[in-house]
């Protein structure tokens, strides 16, 4: 689904065949120029179409976005990292996030819901939470000495160690007042599973998952 990166050439055509299949028009989606930061833009109907087309337009230095606007759909794009998607029916408003270690590291999902609250007035009871696929604790290893500011979510199994994002975010989030039932978990591991792309496992030729979200 990536314009930039593995095999891009029927990315543009895999996009409209996704995305017309859940009521979006591919050429509305926005999209980020990620770079594992904790930067979230507020988007609206005039940003529609950044990063649709062609990824030079894309948004830079953004890691998530937020709206509050209807038929305005927003997307990450991933191979791995963690995408989190929250939605505030009270609102209504939506979130998505590009979560990999390093943005989790300075807690992106804070920084989502903290944008949310600001601009919309949405409430951490309120939200529910959704996670994309990404590398789990089975298959992400670290180094033993790795050093983060994590307090948990390091796991040691045989002396290696692992790192459990998807706990992290969930830990992050109730920690921010998000109820634990209302954080969906797939379970979905990109490195285990081949119906998914992995960086870790792929490198430099790793295409990238979409994951979008719309307000109806
Ligand atoms: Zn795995």
């Amino acid at each position: 689904m990536s314009l930039c990166y593995g095999d891009t050439k029927n990315s543009l055509e895999n996009r409209k065949k996704f995305l017309g299949s859940i009521g979006i028009d591919y050429r509305s989606l926005i999209c980020a120029k990620q770079v594992h930061g904790k930067n979230i833009e507020y988007v609206t109907e005039e940003n529609k179409g950044r990063g649709a087309l062609d990824y030079d337009s894309s948004f830079a230095d953004i890691d998530g976005f937020i709206t509050d606007k209807r038929a305005v759909p927003v997307a990450i794009l991933t191979a791995d990292c963690l995408s989190v998607f929250i939605y505030d029916p009270k609102r209504p408003a939506i979130a998505i996030l590009h979560a990999g270690w390093r943005s989790t590291e300075q807690n992106i999902s804070q920084e989502g819901l903290k944008g949310m609250q600001n601009k919309f007035g949405s409430q951490p009871k309120d939200v529910f939470v959704g996670f994309g696929p990404s590398i789990r604790s089975c298959c992400f290893e670290v180094e033993k000495d790795f050093k983060s500011n994590f307090g948990f979510g390091l796991l040691k199994k045989d002396g290696r160690v692992f790192m459990d994002i998807a706990l992290i975010n969930q830990r992050q989030l109730v920690d921010c007042g998000v109820k634990k039932e209302n954080i969906f978990d797939p379970a979905l591991c990109t490195f285990s599973d081949d119906n998914f792309f992995s960086f870790r496992k792929e490198a430099q030729v790793a295409g990238r998952l979409i994951s979008v979200v719309m307000l109806k």
